[in-house]
């Protein structure tokens, strides 16, 4: 019998997957990392796992007691069912314009939400400095402790994709991987794989797949942070150099707008049947940019990040894509089920 033995055991060693029409489009291989097959259906299960781990270890953790988190919604997920799964609390602060599929996730998971006005990170009501202060009060009252995991700026995140990730992709690419890429929310992901992948092989170049108007483009191309514009890809789009971003390795970085991502998703979906969300959209864009810079033959490798059920009343509805402006195919107007 071959079996994992529980949820944390089910976590990670996700398929690696041959991106059809990118990988024609480009002569390249480029494969991507199904991240959204985690139990959790996205790429977060990982850090998440980690940070909890990681505060059991230290012994900040007793059981029974409370992960608080400020969250765009995968990381909540992926702590709340860990927890469920070890026998610990989760409290969740979630900007209000987070999809609703994820709200209504997080409380079947049996996080407790307190949903907060989507303000910069400079503003003292942002939802990361809310979570932070209420990890601090809950720490003096819950029973078993309560902790912050604090995903920006705990370096168990990005371990995370030092001891799994990079090396699942080393060894089922058989070490011939060229180039990784991805987008940026922590930056655990670009971080702890592109660390994980040079460790092994310095030759291995890392990329950064950038929304229109973050602040990844500018500061891995000039050190500098600019910002403007916005994009509807939600938990990617940074402005600030987290603790997880410090010393990432970057050798290319790409800025992608909606318009060149989504089209891509919907391709995806519609001809090689996989459902993702819109940051997996600028991954597999910055993966093309990056391929047609190295040019024909390289392996190229980029994260799936999480499934598009997730998005079913934006990604995947007509009548809010058009409401942005952004293209919506035919076949999509009869493949929704959103009520107009
Ligand atoms: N895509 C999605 C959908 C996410 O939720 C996140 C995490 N916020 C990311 C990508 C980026 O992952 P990381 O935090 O490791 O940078």
């Amino acid at each position: 019998m071959t079996f994992r033995t529980g949820l944390v055991d089910a976590i990670g060693h996700t398929p690696l997957i041959r991106l059809k029409r990118a990988s024609e489009l480009t002569g390249c291989t480029i494969l991507g990392k199904a991240e959204f097959m985690n139990p959790g259906q996205s790429v977060k299960d990982r850090a998440a796992l980690y940070i909890i781990k990681d505060a059991v270890a230290r012994g900040r953790l007793q059981p029974g007691g409370t992960i608080v988190e400020g969250t765009a919604g995968n990381t909540g997920i992926g702590l709340a069912l860990v927890a469920d799964a070890m026998g610990f609390k989760t409290v969740i602060v979630i900007p209000e314009t987070q999809s609703q599929e994820k709200k209504d996730m997080l409380r079947l998971a049996g996080a407790e939400l307190v949903e907060v006005p989507a303000v910069p990170y400079a503003n003292p009501n942002n939802y990361v400095k809310v979570s932070g202060r209420l990890a601090e009060q809950l720490a003096k009252t819950a029973p078993g402790g309560a902790i912050w995991a604090n995903q920006f700026d705990n370096l168990a995140n990005r371990q995370a994709h030092i001891e799994t990730t990079a090396p699942e992709i080393l060894t089922q690419t058989d070490g011939k991987v060229d180039a990784f890429i991805c987008s940026v929310g922590t930056g655990g992901t670009l971080a702890g794989t592109g660390i994980g992948l040079k460790s092994i092989d310095r030759r291995i170049r890392i990329g950064v797949a950038d929304p229109m108007g973050a602040a990844m483009y500018s500061w891995f191309t000039d050190r500098e942070l600019k910002f403007s514009g916005s994009s509807i890809s939600e938990g990617i789009g940074q402005n600030r150099v987290t603790r997880n971003l410090e010393d990432a390795p970057v050798d290319f970085a790409y800025q992608i707008p909606d318009e060149e991502a989504v089209p891509l998703v919907y391709d995806l979906l519609l001809e090689e049947g996989l459902c993702v969300g819109l940051s997996t959209g600028i991954n597999i864009a910055g993966a093309i940019r990056l391929a047609r810079d190295l040019g024909p033959g390289h392996t190229i490798v980029t994260i799936l990040c999480d499934h598009g059920s997730r998005y079913q009343s934006k990604l995947f509805n007509p009548e809010f894509m058009r409401s942005k402006n952004l293209p919506v195919p035919e076949w999509l107007e009869h493949r929704s089920t959103i009520e107009a």
